[in-house]
């Protein structure tokens, strides 16, 4: 018996970082099930279980990177980190642009566009002004590629 607990007290420092499950970042399931609905108008079956999601309290210390000051990633196109700290400031607008973003790259497969008229732009967060007036184009352009 005291073995099996001192294998179990040694099981969390076991497993990938990324991977370890941490908590779900707040509100993502509304992000989900829109993406979801979004995901069915263009013939693509989304299911949020299929991947995972979990919050980190910070990236990197560096800032200048965008990398660093990004909200979300996507980990092994089966994964999604978030930020905590980043997430939990941003608003309901950014918080999709970034889930709708980490899955054009963990579901989707797609990878970066240089173009404001796509959510696969690397720092999504330029989209902020337009994402409201243009978010019919923006997803359709993400589920088709154009
Ligand atoms: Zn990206």
């Amino acid at each position: 018996m005291k073995r099996l607990l001192f294998l179990l007290l040694l099981l969390p420092a076991c497993g990938d970082a990324y991977n370890s499950p941490g908590p779900r970042p707040d509100g993502i399931d509304k992000y989900l099930a829109s993406f979801k609905a979004d995901a069915a108008k263009y013939g693509r079956d989304f299911h949020p279980d299929d991947f995972t999601y979990s919050t980190v309290k910070s990236f990197d210390a560096d800032k200048k990177n965008l990398f660093f000051r990004t909200a979300a990633r996507c980990v092994d196109l089966a994964h999604i980190e978030f930020n905590k700290t980043i997430w939990d400031a941003k608003s309901h607008l950014l918080r999709e642009l970034y889930v709708y973003h980490e899955l054009g790259h963990c579901f989707l497969h797609r990878e970066h566009k240089n173009s404001l008229d796509s959510i696969m732009i690397a720092d999504v967060e330029r989209l902020n002004e337009s994402y409201k007036a243009n978010r019919t184009k923006l997803v359709k352009e993400l589920f088709t590629g154009n």
